[in-house]
């Protein structure tokens, strides 16, 4: 049997994703060679790379003028290329700090010079949440205004994205969980190994236009304009990681697009978050109305307790559901591959768990 796994990355893929790699490792479809070993240029490959960026557009709605980009280094990389290239000398970028990953990305755009201004700090706020539209101190003429859509770590999502100019969302954690109106963005990326696929590769939608602000002293690798140019195969593209993109994109369209998956998030969510407040033996960690329907955090009355309770879960085939270092407690990641049959398992796990222990 497979685990219940709740991992918030690498995290979970779906069955029928991994089963149909399995099926097509050894041999790719009669070539008598594993995609893995074929050129980025080829034949096999090309046609797995162009699908995989047709699927992201019709699963998105992409409109024309935007690339879908295949990127390394992950989003931690992403969080300097995105002031490397677009915040010219002199200018204002304008940042949300909304925890743990903003901070980075701000982090990033300081090292870089540029003039930061945080736009709204709820950071370090328990419980956690991330900005309201209405509280933000947003620069006129900023280069871009920067969120983080889903904090990973604390369980806070934007429910409603600020309006911007050039808007650039860090959506490593809840990308094609719903539906997106693309073009209200300017850029957005997101490391593939949550809601995507696994690590190695990172996902980029950009506005074309953008690419051209890039300074000319950016070297070639770390230039968007390089990558919309040669459709990602500048140099050699994570190609096996891309092959499973292209499965998850294959899966998600079978499964009827967006609007199914929302749905079904949003239904894996509530039932999780009614669990956690129908008793006051778990405590949410989030502001309810910025609950993240990705990443579901929790507390227990003690910290031995949380270990005890992360223990006995474990033995259930109940996996990874402690808390990041940095901040304990629980955390149920619960993406789109994430089988709602296991959310049942878990709740009614939390459920004996409270009768014994309460
Ligand atoms: C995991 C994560 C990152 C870091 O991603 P890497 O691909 O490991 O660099 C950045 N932002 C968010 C929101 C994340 O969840």
């Amino acid at each position: 049997m497979r685990a219940y796994n709740f991992s918030a990355g690498p995290a979970i893929l779906p069955e029928e994703v991994l089963k149909e790699a399995q099926a097509e490792l050894f041999d790719y479809q009669g070539t008598g060679m594993s995609l893995m070993e074929m050129s980025h240029r080829g034949k096999e490959y090309s046609a797995v790379h162009d699908e995989t960026i047709a699927n992201i557009k019709k699963l998105l709605n992409i409109p024309a003028g935007y690339s879908v980009l295949f990127m390394t280094g992950g989003a931690s990389t992403q969080f300097a290329l995105v002031p490397m290239n677009l915040l010219g000398a002199g200018q204002t970028a304008d940042y949300t700090n909304s925890g743990a990953w903003a901070s980075k990305a701000i982090q990033e755009a300081k090292l870089l010079g540029g003039k930061v201004n945080i736009a709204a700090n709820c950071g370090k706020e328990i419980p956690t949440r991330v900005p309201s539209i209405d509280e933000l101190k947003l620069t006129p003429g900023a280069a871009y205004l920067h969120i983080t859509s889903n904090e990973t770590i604390s369980g806070a999502q934007w429910k409603v994205f600020p309006k911007h100019e050039t808007l650039i969302a860090d959506m490593s954690s809840d990308i094609l969980s719903k539906p997106l109106d693309v073009s209200k963005f300017g850029l957005i990326y997101a490391g593939a190994q949550k809601n995507l696929g696994p690590a190695g590769v990172t996902l980029v939608i950009m506005k074309d236009e953008l690419a051209e602000r890039c300074p000319e002293t950016v070297p070639t690798m770390f230039r968007y304009k390089t990558h919309i140019a040669e459709n990602s195969l500048y140099n050699t593209v994570p190609t096996f990681p891309v092959y499973i993109l292209c499965l998850v994109t294959r899966w998600l369209l079978a499964k009827g697009g967006l609007e199914g998956m929302q749905k079904q998030n949003a239904e894996k969510a509530a039932k999780l978050y009614a669990a956690i407040d129908g008793t006051g033996f778990y405590t949410g960690t989030a502001v309810k109305e910025y609950r993240s329907d990705m990443n579901v955090t929790f507390r227990l009355p003690s910290e031995a307790l949380e270990d005890q309770f992360i223990a006995e879960a474990s033995k259930l085939k109940l996996k990874s559901l402690k808390g990041h270092r940095s901040v304990g407690g629980i955390r149920a990641s619960i993406y789109n591959a994430f089988p709602p049959a296991g959310v049942d398992v878990l709740i009614s796990f939390m459920k004996e768990f409270e009768a014994k222990n309460g």
